[in-house]
């Protein structure tokens, strides 16, 4: 392969995307990875004091272990260095600092513009990450910003590098619970409206790690029968999330295909009320207007809102019609020519992270030819 003609270019240094260029060398293809900015940038703009919900053992890709003395639940430092090791160790060429612009998929190749170049190559592997795109709520942004100031959680890095007063935190998922939590735990006044009930599930119960066990349970076990079941485990073992509204129901987290977010001690901090959940939302000239849980009404005006809202993938320098096949699930996609496909863009119950691995054995499969029609 010449200098701008590659065998297989992977675009995207995160998991997803060293994990699949890593297993698709093994098997002898030539992969070079095209990244935007540094391996493992997502984890880069990430909040400082992000820990995983997986543990480091559900984390971490093939061959390469995470040093105990990371704990059990790595922070986003640790994913840095980790990957930055994964990504040495791997004998990948990684281009830094190019930023894939534009693809064209032809009949047997496909053109890539990518930091100001044009190249070629046999096949593209797409791994830009599914929470690349920050989405908000449309008009809430602007309404709020009439109140104070208004961030994304993309753009939260530290309670400390906001000033004092109220807060407001809209979405109830792992991130927004994680942000009220750290909001609160800085000492600032927080509501957290959430439209739908927040799901908790403990880090650990009598020192087990709790997600493993739940992302095994969620796929051999009837979702009715765990419904019934989880919520009375967690009773018995005196979990805080055991009582309402935490108690994950096991059948919308499997409809979700994703883990509830993790207590590590928001539960407690909404029983001392320095986390207020608000079940209704609405945002006037003179201020918000909200209902607790226990149907109280509170009106406050926040000096700060955080939006998590939720991502969605950026794919903006591929043809739309290309969209699904990129992000389809490996064993749906409707054309196996092996010019193009995705990575990293499906949830799943055992974390993302394990689910790449498992993509990225799929790709090594298909590229030996056994799984491949057109080979
Ligand atoms: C706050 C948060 C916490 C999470 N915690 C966990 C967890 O604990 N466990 C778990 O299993 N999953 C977790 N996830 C979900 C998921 O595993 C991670 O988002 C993970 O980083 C996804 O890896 P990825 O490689 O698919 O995407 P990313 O890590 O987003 O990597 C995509 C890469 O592509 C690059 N890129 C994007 N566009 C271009 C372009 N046009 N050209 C070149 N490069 C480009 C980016 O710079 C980035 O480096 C979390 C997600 C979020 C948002």
């Amino acid at each position: 392969m010449s200098g701008t003609d590659f065998d297989l270019v992977v675009i995207g240094a995160g998991h997803a995307g060293l994990v699949a260029a890593a297993e698709l060398r093994r098997v002898g293809r030539e992969p070079v990875v095209l990244e935007a900015g540094d391996v493992a940038q997502a984890w880069r703009d990430r909040y400082r004091d992000l820990h995983l919900i997986t543990t480091r053992r559900a984390s971490q890709l093939p061959g390469v272990r995470y040093p105990a003395s990371v704990g059990r639940w790595p922070g986003r430092d640790d994913v840095i260095r980790y990957l930055e090791h994964y990504a040495g160790t791997s004998g990948v060429e990684i281009r830094r600092s190019t930023p894939v612009e534009r693809v064209e998929v032809g009949s047997s190749k496909v053109g890539i513009e990518a930091g100001g170049s044009r190249f070629t190559a046999r096949s593209v592997v797409v791994a830009t990450g599914r929470y690349a795109e920050p989405v908000e709520p449309p008009g809430l942004r602007q309404a709020l910003g009439r109140l104070g100031d208004v961030i994304h959680s993309a753009q939260f890095v530290a309670p400390s590098d906001h000033r004092d007063g109220v807060c407001l935190v809209v979405g109830g998922g792992a991130s927004g619970v994680d942000m009220a939590r750290l909001l609160a735990g800085a000492g600032r006044p927080v509501f957290h409206h959430s439209q739908h009930p927040i799901a908790l599930l403990p880090e650990t119960v009598a020192g087990i790690p709790v997600p493993p066990v739940a992302g095994w349970l969620g796929r051999h076990v009837p979702p009715r029968l765990l419904d019934h079941t989880v919520p009375r485990l967690l009773r018995l073992v005196g979990s805080p999330v055991s009582r309402a509204p935490y108690s994950p129901m096991p059948s919308e987290m499997l409809q979700r295909e994703s883990l509830p977010a993790l207590d590590r001690g928001y539960a407690h901090l909404v029983d001392a009320r320095r986390v207020v959940q608000l079940t209704t939302l609405d945002v006037a000239a003179s201020g918000c207007r909200g209902l607790g849980l226990d149907g109280a009404e509170h009106r406050f005006r926040p000096h700060l809102t955080v939006l998590a809202t939720g991502y969605r993938p950026a794919l903006g320098f591929l043809d739309e019609r290309y969209h699904h096949h990129v992000t389809a699930r490996q064993d749906s996609r409707p054309d196996r020519s092996g010019l193009i496909c995705g990575i990293g863009y499906q949830r799943a119950l055992e974390g993302q992270f394990r689910r790449a691995r498992a993509e990225a054995r799929h790709l090594a499969t298909d590229a030996t030819g056994r799984n491949n029609p057109e080979r």
